[in-house]
């Protein structure tokens, strides 16, 4: 299913205590269970504009991943500053011609589908926890439009379902809530070192890092979604060798 994988293997060891009794998996979605294309994404956004969408694009898909790394903020804004003097409505049709062309482009991340299927193959209720895309309905409408909500047991999107954004804590505590268990029986894979995992083990939960556009250093990584059904395998909880 997955080439075997030797530094994973060492993680393990490392990682054993905090999952043996995994009961749940929750996931981020935005560069862990889902990709987009950020660059095709602005250059539809920049084409009304009459720019130079190839040149422009790069740049701002460049500044948008160091902005992102920071949690979710005005895309409107950034495309703004390349084009001063424009109007709101014009601003308004680039983003939202950059919001659909994420949706078009976005695609399961290598792996997600068997990590889903193994969770629902072992009963293991599956979370999904991102931080909102800075205004009201639409990640909502991203995730309806992905066709993978139907996976899940419970949603929550930080900033909308709770008002709190990732890193804070109040999220994963919510979905806790909503999948009825303690955070230390629960695992948390995402992208993003700081927002994703950092509040996660602050919890106690196993987390668990996938990386991907980010920086970062962490421990235990994967290099796709379909490894975290090793460490979950290696939880007598989940498996049934308790
Ligand atoms: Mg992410």
């Amino acid at each position: 299913m997955f080439p075997y994988n030797p530094p994973l293997q060492s993680q393990l060891s490392r990682l054993i205590p905090a999952v043996l009794m995994i009961q749940a998996v929750i996931l981020d979605y935005d560069g862990t269970l889902v990709s987009f294309d950020r660059e095709k994404a602005f250059e539809a956004a920049l084409e009304p504009l009459e720019l130079d969408p190839p040149a422009v694009s790069a740049n701002l898909a460049e500044l948008d991943r160091k902005r992102a790394t920071s949690g979710a903020y005005s895309r409107r804004a950034l495309l703004a500053r390349v084009a001063p003097g424009l109007e709101e409505e014009a601003l308004q049709r680039a983003e939202a011609a950059f919001w659909q062309r994420v949706m078009e482009t976005t695609r399961p991340a290598p792996g997600a589908l068997d990590l889903l299927r193994h969770c629902r193959e072992n009963s293991l209720p599956l979370g999904l926890l991102t931080d909102w895309d800075g205004a009201p309905g639409l990640k909502q409408a991203r995730l309806e439009a992905s066709g993978l909500l139907s996976w899940f047991d419970a949603v929550v999107i930080a900033g909308e379902t709770v008002a709190a954004r990732k890193p804070r804590l109040e999220p994963f505590l919510e979905m806790c809530s909503r999948l009825n268990t303690r955070p230390e029986n629960a695992i948390m894979v995402g992208d993003k070192v700081e927002s994703d995992l950092v509040p996660a083990r602050d919890l106690g939960m196993a987390a668990v890092w996938i990386p991907g556009e980010y920086p970062g250093v962490w421990s235990p990584h994967v290099s796709q979604l379909g490894e975290v059904i090793l460490l979950l395998e290696t939880s007598p909880e989940t498996t049934g060798n308790e």
